[in-house]
């Protein structure tokens, strides 16, 4: 299988995809992986097989921007990040609804949520985080079909005169860089049930 059957917009990098709340203009400068979540916003998303959230974990962590595998839910860098660190925590069941994930799911996407702070505070010492989950396109959703809980780290300063007035974000890392680093620092044993959930590994559609 083609990764492009995947990701059916591959290689058609948006520049429309939209955040929670805010008219997306720092994605400009932004293109530094071909895998594009989606085009042309969550409208796109009509089932599972076009779900980014759900076909990711089926490529390598890598190509995915995959920083973690847990039993019920794994950790995902945002392709689109308010800044270097923006991580979602998604269920890897297609469900939209924070009252749709069960109590063992609920669990693991709470201590997942903890256990990227930790590591983030570990590798990018942020002054502070906003976390939370945008339900339906009406609460903001990007990709309103798939749960997913934004963990993003804040530094003093990072909403500076820089994108408020050029509207242009500096990221000095890339995605890849970024993914490396926190995958290196999660703990080996953490907190929640990990490792059992889907891996890439017996997949046949690398490229
Ligand atoms: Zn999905």
């Amino acid at each position: 299988m083609e990764s492009r059957e995947q990701y059916p917009h591959d290689g058609d990098v948006t520049d429309n995809f939209e955040l929670a709340g805010v008219p997306d203009a720092f994605q400009r400068l932004w293109t530094p992986h071909r895998l594009a979540y989606i085009k042309g916003g969550q409208d796109q998303v009509s089932s599972k097989d076009n779900c980014p959230f759900c076909t990711a974990p089926s490529h390598t962590d890598e190509e995915a921007l995959i920083v973690h595998r847990g039993r019920h839910a794994f950790v995902i860098l945002n392709l689109f990040p308010y800044n270097a660190g923006h991580l979602l925590v998604c269920p890897y069941r297609h469900v939209p609804d924070y009252t749709d994930v069960d109590a063992e799911e609920t669990a693991e996407i709470a201590a997942l949520t903890q256990t990227a702070m930790r590591v983030l505070r570990k590798v990018s010492a942020p002054a502070g985080f906003n976390l939370g989950m945008n339900q339906g396109t009406a609460g903001g959703a990007g990709i309103a079909a798939h749960l997913h809980q934004h963990i993003v780290p804040r530094w003093s300063g990072d909403g500076n005169f820089l994108p408020i007035i050029a509207h242009t974000k500096a990221i000095t890392q890339t995605l890849g860089e970024v993914r490396q680093m926190v995958a290196d620092a999660w703990p080996a044993s953490a907190d929640e049930t990990s490792s059992g959930g889907p891996s890439a590994a017996a997949g046949t559609d690398e490229a």
